[in-house]
C-alpha cells in the first residue's frame, strides 16, 4: 500500500516552471501553490498583469492535491442553522458563492481544455441517524423554496435506488456538483496561467516579507522579488512569516484510503449514479467512485494531526467503517492511504480580505475544492478595489485564544463531537 495521495501519484509535475534565480518586479506576487494561489495567478495572468507564484514546495503538494476530489455547492455549516443565527440574506449569498465557486471550476477546465476525469456527479448526503433525516428535511425544505431548486430528498426507502447501504435515513441529493482528479486540474491550471505569462517558482519558501518605497520585498533562499501588490494563499502553512494566519486556522488531520480497481459491476450494485457521498455525523466520512473504478473513502478517523503513522492507522479505521457500510467490499485491498491537514476557522466560514496591506483567501474548512478557485479567481478582484467582490467581506477574523499554531485541543475538540455524535 502506498502511503501517498493518489493524485499526487497519478498527476502530473509542472513542466515549465522558473529553474534559475527567483528576481524581478512584478505587479502581484503571490505565495502558495495550492488552488488558491493558482487560481489567482491564472486570473491575474489572463488579464495582463505580470504575476509570479511562490511555492514553498512543489505545487498541489498540501490540502490541494490531498482531498477527496469533491467539488459541491453547499457551504460547511448546515444552511438552515446558518440562515438562523447569520440570517437568510447573508445565508443565501454565501450559498451562492459555493454554487458560482462549482461553475467557476468547471468554466477554467472548459475553458483552458484542462484533462481531469471531469464528471457531472451531484452531491448525495446521507443522514447517518434517524433523528438527522428530520434536520437534512427542514434544510432541504428551505434551501429549495429560496435559493437553489436544482435539488431533491429521498425517504429512507427511496434511497434504495441510489446506495446499496442499510445504514441510512434519508438523502438530501445537490445536483451542482462535480469530480476531478485535482492533481490533473490543479497542475493544468499552473500551466495555462503559465502560456498567460505568469511565473511559476517551485521550492522558494518565503522567509521575510518587508516594505520599500511603497513595494513589499518578498525573501527566499532563492532570491527575492519586489512587488507591488502580494496575495497570501497559504491555507494551513506551518513555515515562513505568517504567524497571524496561524493563530486563526486550526489544521485538523483528515483521512483518505483508495482501494484497488474494483469490478464495475460491483461499484454499479453499490453506487449506480457515482455521486459525491457525505454522511451527516460530525465524525463522519466522504466517499466516492474514481475513474478508474477505485473507491475513495475518507473522513475524519481520528482527531489526530497527519504522519505516516498516524496515516495508516486511520487507513485501519477508514477500511472497518467502509466494509461497516458496504459488506459487500469485506476483502477488497486499500492501495492508496494517506492523511493532510483540513483548513478549520473557528465557525467553519472561509474568510478573506487583506492584513498589512497584503491580500488573502484561506480557512475553507473542508470545503474548498471549488473555494480555492473561486477565492483566486475573486481575489483578482479584491486587488483591483471591487471589495464587494469578496463574498466574505462582512467576516470578522479573530486569533483563537491561547492557540498559537499548535493544536493542543484537538483531542478535546475530538471527544465533544465523538459525544455529540453519541447523543443526538
Ligand atoms: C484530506 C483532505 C480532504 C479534503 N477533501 C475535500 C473535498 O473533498 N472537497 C473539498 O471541497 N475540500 C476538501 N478539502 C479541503 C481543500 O482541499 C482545501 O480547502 C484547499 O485545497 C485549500 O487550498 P489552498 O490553496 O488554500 O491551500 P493549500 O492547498 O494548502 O496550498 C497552500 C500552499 O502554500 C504553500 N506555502 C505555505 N507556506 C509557504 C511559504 N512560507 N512560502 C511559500 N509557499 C508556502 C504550501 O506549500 C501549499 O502548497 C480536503 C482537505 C484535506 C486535507
Amino acid at each position: 500500500m502506498l502511503n501517498q495521495s493518489f493524485w499526487i501519484h497519478t498527476g502530473p509535475t509542472l513542466t515549465h516552471g522558473e529553474p534559475g534565480k527567483v528576481e524581478g518586479r512584478y505587479d502581484v506576487v503571490v505565495i502558495g501553490g495550492g488552488l488558491t494561489g493558482i487560481a489567482a495567478a491564472y486570473t491575474l495572468a489572463k488579464e495582463g498583469a505580470s504575476v509570479a507564484l511562490l511555492e514553498a514546495d512543489a505545487i498541489m503538494q498540501k490540502a490541494s492535491g490531498q482531498n477527496g476530489g469533491q467539488c459541491s455547492t453547499g457551504v460547511a455549516q448546515d444552511f438552515a442553522s446558518m440562515a438562523a443565527s447569520l440570517g437568510l440574506d447573508k445565508a443565501k449569498r454565501y450559498y451562492t458563492a459555493y454554487s458560482e465557486a462549482v461553475d467557476t471550476v468547471r468554466r477554467f477546465i472548459q475553458q483552458e481544455n484542462i484533462e481531469c476525469d471531469y464528471r457531472e456527479s451531484g452531491k448525495l448526503k446521507l443522514a447517518a441517524k434517524p433523528q438527522h433525516a428530520d434536520k437534512i428535511h427542514r434544510t432541504y425544505e428551505l434551501i429549495k423554496k429560496e435559493i437553489d431548486t436544482n435539488v431533491a430528498f429521498y425517504e429512507a426507502n427511496e434511497l434504495k435506488s441510489e446506495i446499496a447501504s442499510d445504514k441510512f435515513y434519508a438523502g438530501f441529493l445537490q445536483r451542482n456538483a462535480l469530480q476531478l482528479h485535482v492533481g490533473k486540474f490543479g497542475v493544468g491550471l499552473a500551466e495555462a496561467a503559465i502560456r498567460y505569462g505568469a511565473k511559476f517558482f517551485e521550492h522558494a519558501p518565503v522567509t521575510k516579507m518587508s516594505q520599500q518605497n511603497g513595494e513589499t520585498l518578498v525573501e527566499t533562499p532563492r532570491g527575492t522579488l519586489v512587488a507591488k501588490q502580494v496575495i497570501v494563499a497559504t491555507g494551513i502553512s506551518q513555515q515562513g512569516p505568517l504567524g497571524w494566519y496561524r493563530r486563526r486556522i486550526v489544521p485538523v488531520g483528515s483521512f483518505m484510503l483508495a482501494t484497488e480497481k474494483l469490478d464495475p459491476k460491483l461499484i454499479e450494485s453499490l453506487m449506480p449514479y457515482k455521486r459525491s457521498y457525505v454522511t451527516s455525523k460530525n465524525i463522519g466520512n466522504y466517499f466516492r467512485v474514481m475513474g478508474d473504478d477505485r473507491i475513495l473513502f475518507g473522513g475524519r478517523a481520528r482527531f489526530a494531526m497527519s504522519n505516516p503513522e498516524s496515516d495508516a492507522i486511520s487507513g485501519e479505521i477508514l477500511m472497518r467503517s467502509m466494509i461497516d457500510m458496504f459488506p459487500a467490499l469485506d476483502g477488497v485491498k486499500a492501495e492508496y492511504c494517506w492523511g493532510g491537514l483540513v483548513d478549520i476557522t473557528q465557525n467553519r466560514l472561509p474568510k478573506a480580505g487583506t492584513h498589512n496591506g497584503m491580500f488573502y483567501a484561506m480557512g475553507y474548512s473542508g470545503h474548498g475544492v471549488q473555494m480555492s478557485v473561486y477565492m483566486g479567481q475573486q481575489l483578482a478582484q479584491m486587488l483591483g478595489g471591487r471589495e464587494e467582490a469578496n463574498p466574505w467581506r462582512d467576516e470578522t477574523w479573530s486569533a483563537i485564544p491561547g492557540y498559537f499554531g499548535k493544536p493542543w485541543f484537538l483531542p478535546f475538540v475530538g471527544a465533544y463531537y465523538r459525544l455529540q455524535d453519541y447523543l443526538h
